[in-house]
């Protein structure tokens, strides 16, 4: 089949937006309230040669504290399995937060290449979280913008190397 692009990030960093401008379709919900991505999302990716499935996950994005080791790993990992790529999403404006820094640590064990993508760049308003972004180990981020559809061009490019 088609090869998978999982997208994996805390809550509110995009994730959903990004889906929705890749797959050129409002499939995912998107809003400000962490949490409205229930279940997995899945969507055809035609643009620039490309042909792949995006894939938008919820997995970390159930606000029952005591379930980050359980629950949100669990679906995160079902989404993962079978994944070319994750595409690992953070919020270059509010900066690397230690739930972005868990999720890296957990990427790390996961048999899966990762591509960092630095959402909310449009301006330079994301230079300062694209800059603490290298500590999370996964090279330079891709910076991009779901919302104003910037960066798509380099977006392509990373992923092309691995699929
Ligand atoms: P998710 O929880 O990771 O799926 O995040 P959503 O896609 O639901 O988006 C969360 C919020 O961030 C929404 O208010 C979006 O409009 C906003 N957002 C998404 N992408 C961008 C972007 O590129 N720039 C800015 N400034 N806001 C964005
Ligand atoms: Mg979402």
């Amino acid at each position: 089949g088609l090869p998978q692009v999982v997208i994996i990030g805390r809550p509110n960093v995009g994730k959903s937006t990004l889906f929705n401008r890749l797959v050129g379709k409002r499939i995912a919900l998107v809003d400000d309230q962490p949490g409205v991505t229930r279940d997995r999302r899945m969507g055809k990716v035609d643009m620039l040669g490309m042909h792949f499935e995006a894939v938008d996950t919820a997995g970390w994005e159930d606000d029952e504290p005591d379930s980050l080791p359980g629950r949100m790993r669990k679906q995160t990992e079902i989404s993962l399995q079978g994944a070319d790529v994750a595409l690992f999403v953070f919020d270059s404006r509010a900066g690397i937060t230690p739930l972005d820094e868990e999720i890296g640590r957990w990427l790390r064990g996961q048999n899966v290449p990762v591509v960092l993508l630095a959402n909310k760049a449009e301006g330079s308003a994301g230079n300062d979280g694209i800059n603490e972004s290298y500590a999370l180990g996964f090279g330079e981020p891709v910076a991009f913008s779901a919302e104003h559809g910037e960066g798509v061009v380099d977006l392509f490019q990373a992923l092309r190397t691995f699929l």
